[in-house]
């Protein structure tokens, strides 16, 4: 059975200027989208307005130190579970069959690396026709106490698992730009990404924007360069909030505008 992980981006589903604001309209359409796909697929998503801010202000991915950020693990989480239920929900009234995989419970991490995880119940999911659908989170770090995983650790270690056969990466702009395409209207888009072209391209790019707890485009592009090197799995950036692009994109040969890939 081919399995794609679809990772919808925080920057898509969510305002990132605004705390805890989702875009009902674009969530909707992509719900819409991803009901009349009939390959099987996971779907994880970030933490966009949701579960960034509250991860920040506790400073949750630096490990634990305090108790105060005791209170920040469950808001975060909460906030995070928050979002998740308004996409599930939208699947379902999509008319997708889809489930909430709660991350935190079914992972151990180390030192930021994730060292297992209970994937049992995703692939007979997947056997059976649901949809699981997961989320970047704040988990428990053995060496550290607390920390958060991305969404993008998060989909590149199930593509590992599940042997995927293609990760998209649904976002707010087309693909990767010589620069941030929000900000520069020179911006030109780089259609692949190998490991051999990524060297120069990294000293070349200007991948400034408002990062996030998760580290941006620059650190979403090293984590599925290394899923291409490591395993030969494919990674395409997409723009999800432009109708019938991300549709379009599953299980399909079609050109999309940025690709990361083994070379
Ligand atoms: P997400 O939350 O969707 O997973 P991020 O917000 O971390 O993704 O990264 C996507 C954002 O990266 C885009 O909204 C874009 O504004 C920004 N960005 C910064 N530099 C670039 C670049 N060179 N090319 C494309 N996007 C860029």
């Amino acid at each position: 059975m081919d399995i794609s992980i679809i990772k919808l981006g925080g920057s898509a589903i969510t305002d990132k200027s605004e705390k805890f604001s989702l875009k009902e309209e674009i969530l909707d359409q992509i719900a819409t989208e991803l009901a009349s796909v009939k390959e099987s697929f996971v779907l994880v998503h970030g933490g966009g307005s949701f579960g960034h801010p509250v991860a920040e202000e506790y400073d949750i991915s630096s490990g634990y130190s305090e108790e105060d950020q005791l209170m920040g693990f469950s808001k975060t989480h909460q906030a995070m579970e928050e979002l998740n239920s308004k996409i599930v929900e939208a699947l379902i009234k999509a008319g997708k069959p889809a489930v909430p995989v709660q991350t935190s419970a079914c992972i151990l991490v180390e030192d930021d690396e994730i060292v297992s995880m209970e994937i049992q119940n995703i692939r007979k999911l997947l056997d059976l026709g649901v949809v699981p659908v997961l989320y970047g989170d704040c988990v428990l770090d053995s060496e550290k106490g607390m920390t958060i995983l991305s969404g993008d650790q998060l989909t590149a270690f199930l593509a590992r698992k599940l042997e995927a056969s293609e990760v998209i990466l649904g976002a707010d702009v087309n693909g990767v730009y010589t620069e941030n395409p929000k900000e520069s209207e020179d911006a030109k888009l780089i259609s692949e990404i190998t490991p051999e072209t990524w060297e120069g391209i990294s000293l070349s790019v200007d991948f400034s924007s408002q990062t996030d707890v998760t580290g941006g485009m620059k650190n979403k592009i090293e984590v599925f360069l290394e899923l291409a090197k490591e395993e030969g799995i494919e990674s395409k950036i997409v723009n999800a909030t432009k109708p019938g692009i991300l549709k379009q994109a599953i299980g399909s040969d079609i050109e999309v505008d940025t690709k990361i890939m083994e070379g």
